[in-house]
């Protein structure tokens, strides 16, 4: 199958830009009084995802991670571009990653536009765009006083990650193979929160990237650390708590807000901790004792 054929069957035709797929770059109409959110990030077969995860769920992943980027800012997705490198075209393989991709593009209103397709080791990058009406929400605007919340159970995806690796379909390797991005709280907290990041690398460094970025610090009280189930029952309390401070890969919103806000986009939401003008980040148990190691997220470099 040569390049074309292949971007014929197996990428083309979504609608929603002014020109998509088929020309030197497509066009887009960004609403007027709005700004143009953009967000690019690469997936490593044997670096970001193991050799043995499903087709499906690496395309999936790759749009994932950045629809979750756009849900940070409080953006809305619109549009994608696809850079694949690929060892091989194997039908079963497009057809599978196809489906994952674009049937979450399709599930939050994202038109896949354009893209590049070349021969080497599997390698995805996705760059994701979309708009938002200022002020966007970033990582810049806590203040002290303000509660920090997280969107939802941490740690999950890491506890999946060896069933995921072992091929094994647990609840929890679904939670790694297909994260969920968080676009409608997102969106709703543009007006409410004062800062927002997606946790990535674990809730401890992107808590901090938030923390050092409005220059103030927070205490954690890690008995409010929300913890699914599943978790608890497959690696016991502690270690699950551990994941949910350093286990990377989750894509749930972690926010700040005013102390006094009772908005519904909270509902579903955990709060786990205030901010603190004193910098840095500090732990404290139920009994509210200091905790004085804190993990670090997982980093590349
Ligand atoms: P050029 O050589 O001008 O860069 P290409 O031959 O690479 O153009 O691509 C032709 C068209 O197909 C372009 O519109 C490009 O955006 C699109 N395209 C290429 N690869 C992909 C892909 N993997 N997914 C979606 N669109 C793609
Ligand atoms: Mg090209």
């Amino acid at each position: 199958m040569d390049e074309f054929a292949l971007i014929a069957e197996y990428f083309a035709g979504d609608a929603g830009a002014a020109l998509g797929i088929g020309d030197d770059a497509a066009l887009v109409e960004v609403p007027s009084g709005q700004q143009l959110a953009v967000a690019v990030d690469t997936l490593v077969a044997g670096r970001h995802f193991p050799e043995t995860t499903p087709p499906e769920a690496i395309g999936h992943r790759a749009l994932a991670v950045n629809l979750s980027d756009l849900a940070a800012m409080g953006a809305t997705p619109h549009w994608y571009t696809l850079a694949l490198t690929l060892p091989e075209a194997q039908p079963t393989w497009l057809q599978g990653f196809s489906k994952g991709l674009r049937s979450l593009g399709a599930a939050h209103g994202c038109a896949l536009i354009g893209g590049d397709t070349t021969r080497g080791p599997l390698t995805v990058s996705v760059q994701v765009m979309g708009a938002v009406t200022a002020p966007a929400l970033t990582r810049g605007g806590a203040r002290p006083g303000d509660c920090v919340w997280v969107g939802g159970f941490l740690g999950d995806a890491a506890g999946g990650l060896n069933d995921a690796a072992q091929g094994r379909h647990s609840a929890l390797a679904r939670r790694f193979h297909y994260p969920q991005p968080q676009r409608a709280l997102g969106e709703a907290l543009r007006t409410v929160a004062t800062a927002c990041i997606d946790v990535s690398d674990g809730s401890v460094a992107d808590l901090n990237h938030l923390l050092s970025a409005s220059s103030v610090g927070a205490e954690i009280d890690l008995a409010s650390l929300p913890v699914s189930p599943e978790l608890v029952g497959s690696v016991g309390h502690e270690a699950a708590l551990r994941l949910a401070l350093s286990g990377g890969d989750d894509y749930v919103l972690c926010f700040t807000v005013p102390a006094d806000t009772r908005a519904a986009c909270l509902s579903g939401c955990y709060e786990v901790g205030r901010v603190t003008a004193e910098p840095g980040l500090r732990l404290r148990d139920g009994t509210g004792a200091l905790i004085e190691e804190v993990a670090d997220g997982y980093r590349h470099f």
